[in-house]
């Protein structure tokens, strides 16, 4: 079954359909065995005919942003990871709204709003995802998030068919966004206010400065690794409790801002496996909190 879906995938994508792919090379953390495959979409057709086809060779699929927010197992995905290219990337003015493609870069979509003089998105500066990853896990700082700017997505579902929700239709929390199972966002709606784009490239700026100043920017990690627990700040409960800078093999505690691991170079998803369950013993030994994984591990351990 998966040579006859191999053979499809390169005869509808040719060099789009990459097969046993590292996912160290496809994610933030670099760290990740092999995808059976990544493929790169680029139009819905395209991502239908995929997932209609891998779905019926009985392999699983998902959609694959930057990688900004997985852990993937040092075994690796054994399906195929659905990447969006073209113009399912794209970005456009709708009115006060940006138009964005599923697989928009973020910091690409900030700068656009912010050449545009549309305000709302700030803080999302630096952020390394996709506008269909941000969506999907509701990604969120400085008292936002996307859900309060999503004014409509259009979604693939699993069947093939696509699906035009607004915004308030999808129940969303923190960190958390109910798409329905085996959904793709193919492009959101967000909605944005007119200011001066000096205004708003000044508010990007502070916003990323502000990051630099507190977080490893310039290491390999996949952001915030535990959700912040009701009241409380999951940096600084792991600070409390004598993390920072504890390491398993290549994967270390950082010495800036506890709540991310860095990859030191040749971590595996072991390691920091290793290391996010030492750290949540600690956690729970010194505060009594159980902090719960804002990163997604994905494949068998
Ligand atoms: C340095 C750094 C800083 C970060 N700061 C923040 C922060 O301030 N706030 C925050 O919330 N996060 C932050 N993150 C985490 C991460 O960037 C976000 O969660 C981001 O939105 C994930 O986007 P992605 O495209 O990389 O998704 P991926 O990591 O590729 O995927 C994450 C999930 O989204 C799903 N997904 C991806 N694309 C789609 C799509 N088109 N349709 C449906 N599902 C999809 C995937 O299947 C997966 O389940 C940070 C990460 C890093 C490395």
């Amino acid at each position: 079954m998966s040579a006859e879906l191999k053979r499809l995938l390169q005869d509808s994508l040719g060099e789009r359909a990459k097969f046993d792919q590292p996912m160290s090379v496809h994610t933030t953390w670099g760290v990740g065995g092999p995808a059976w495959c990544v493929c790169q979409v680029a139009s819905q057709e395209e991502a239908a005919l995929v997932i209609k086809a891998t779905r019926q060779a009985g392999l699983p699929w998902m959609p694959l942003g930057r990688g900004s927010n997985l852990l993937v197992s040092d075994a690796g995905y054994p399906g195929v990871m659905l990447r969006l290219a073209g113009e399912l990337a794209s970005l456009r003015r709708q009115g006060d709204c940006l138009w964005a493609g599923g697989g928009a870069h973020l910091p690409a979509a900030v700068k656009f709003a912010a050449r545009l003089g549309l305000a709302g998105l700030e803080w999302a500066a630096g952020i390394p995802g996709t506008v269909g990853g941000a969506v999907a896990t509701n990604a969120g700082a400085l008292d936002s998030d996307m859900s309060r700017l999503t004014r409509g997505i259009t979604l693939l579902l699993a069947e093939g068919e696509t699906a035009r929700l607004e915004g308030a239709q999808l129940p969303a929390g923190y960190r958390q966004r109910s798409l329905p199972r085996e959904s793709l966002v193919l492009a959101a709606l967000l909605a944005l206010q007119e200011d001066r784009p000096e205004a708003v490239g000044l508010r990007c700026d502070q916003a990323l400065a502000r990051r630099r100043r507190s977080q490893p920017t310039g290491a390999a990690s996949a952001g915030s690794v535990f959700k912040n627990p009701p009241g409380d700040y999951a940096g600084r409960l792991i600070e409390a409790a004598g993390c920072k800078g504890l390491t398993v093999g290549g994967a270390q505690v950082s010495a800036k801002h506890a709540n991310f691991i860095v990859n030191r170079g040749g971590a595996t998803a072991r390691d920091v496996l290793a290391l996010m369950r030492e750290v949540r013993q600690r956690v729970l030994k010194s505060s009594g909190v159980e902090l719960e994984p804002e990163v997604e591990v994905v494949g068998h351990a």
